[in-house]
């Protein structure tokens, strides 16, 4: 069997499609949605996100401003800043790139953005409101997921699933999302016994842990629909040649570059499972495009942006 692949690529832009019909409709109504993207220092990774994230804005006709303290910043600089735009009208969407520095109170900076305006989900209020299955803004990589699942036909209602990762940004948050729509849930870690069979109980597992081709093809249900959240950079050609040794065109990729993105879960999963996202090009261009969602839904909520949108129709 080789898997059915699902297209994060593609969606993503289905969905930002989507969304610059509405951006276009609010900005008829007077309302341009504003997103602020606080990069704290130089971490390499972190300004590749954000310039991306400040890039999608650009694309779908929002205003964007990207805020860059440098990486001495202290919590009670970073709550001030926080503060400011908390308070600026045109500013929609908070968000605060993960992680800081190791000097910051990164819960108190959380805690601190105005949860109307917490397009990541990460404020407590907002959690609850997740844990309580009540609207509120929802972390962007679960969301993205579920959209992911939904949009392919994946049925949920009944389904064993399983995810591999507890974090408050990806596991944690996406199993409450499972378990809403109706999925029996098992939530595995570092410290779960027999996670390969565990895993094969899964009809839909997910693997959310930051370990390069951790899950095997023996972790897989033959036909389980396998959700591979990991984004590893690989660079070392001896591993590269042992996980490609089946998949000759990614090996070749690697041999070009140097270096190759790869998921949590093993490239010979392919020929195991029913449906798998690839990396790159699965649930990562989805985190962005549910960022854009939240962006816009915020501007509608805070603004009171619905009933004039509704009104242009
Ligand atoms: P994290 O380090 O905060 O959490 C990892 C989780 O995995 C922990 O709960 C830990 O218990 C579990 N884990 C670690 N080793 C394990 C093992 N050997 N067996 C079982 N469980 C184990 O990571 P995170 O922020 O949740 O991110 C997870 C991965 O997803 C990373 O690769 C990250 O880069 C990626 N990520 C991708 C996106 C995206 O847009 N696609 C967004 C966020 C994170």
């Amino acid at each position: 069997m080789t898997a059915r692949i699902l297209n994060g690529t593609e969606l993503g832009q289905q969905i930002r499609a989507e969304l610059r019909q509405q951006v276009e409709e609010l900005k008829q109504a007077g309302v341009t949605p504003g997103l602020a993207a606080v990069l704290v220092g130089e971490n390499p990774a972190s300004r590749i996100y954000v310039r991306n994230k400040i890039r999608a804005c650009e694309e779908l006709g929002l205003y964007s401003e990207r805020l860059t303290p440098p990486a001495t910043t202290t919590t009670a600089e970073l709550l001030a800043l926080i503060d400011d735009l908390n308070r600026r009208p045109e500013i929609d969407g908070i968000l605060v790139q993960l992680p800081l520095p190791a000097q910051v109170d990164t819960q108190r900076v959380l805690q601190a953005v105005d949860p109307a305006k917490d397009v990541d989900g990460f404020h407590p209020m907002n959690v609850g409101a997740l844990v309580a299955n009540r609207p509120a803004l929802r972390p962007c990589t679960p969301a993205g997921v579920m959209e992911l699942l939904a949009r392919n036909g994946i049925a949920l209602k009944g389904a064993r699933a399983v995810v591999i990762g507890r974090s408050d940004i990806v596991g944690k948050p996406l199993a409450l999302l499972l378990l809403h729509q109706h999925a029996t849930v098992t939530v595995c870690h570092s410290r779960t016994r027999d996670l390969p069979g565990v895993a094969r109980e899964a009809d839909i597992l997910v693997a959310a842990m930051g370990k390069t081709a951790f899950v095997t093809p023996d972790f897989v249900r033959p036909g389980a629909t396998v959700i591979d959240v990991g984004i590893n950079r690989l660079e070392d050609a001896a591993t590269a040649e042992k996980l490609f040794a089946r998949h000759p065109q990614r090996l070749e990729e690697f041999r070009k570059k140097g270096s190759a993105l790869v998921g949590d879960v093993h490239p010979d999963v392919v020929e195991v499972a029913g449906a798998l996202t690839p990396v790159p090009g699965g649930v990562g261009p989805l985190t962005i495009a549910l960022l854009m969602a939240n962006t816009v839904q915020a501007a509608r909520q805070r603004r009171g942006a619905v009933s004039r949108v509704e009104a242009v129709h």
